[in-house]
């Protein structure tokens, strides 16, 4: 299977990001199924109850990788 990059509008502010075919597979990988709904820095923001898994998968720190070991 393979990825392509998607362009995906912002819920929140209305930026398109893009979803890259990297984060689409890394998404996959961790079993998410759902696409982020908003863009990295609006998630990275805060709202992290709200949207954690956009949040800490689109971040530019790979902490959750390392918790998950
Ligand atoms: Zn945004």
């Amino acid at each position: 299977m393979s990825f392509q990059d998607k362009s995906i509008r912002c819920s929140d502010c209305g930026t398109v990001f893009t979803f890259s075919a990297e984060e689409q597979e890394f998404f996959q990988s961790k079993g998410y199924t759902n696409e982020p709904k908003r863009c990295p820095s609006v998630a990275k923001q805060g709202s992290q109850s709200d949207t954690q898994i956009a949040v800490t998968t689109m971040g530019p720190t790979p902490n959750v990788s390392r918790n998950m070991r």
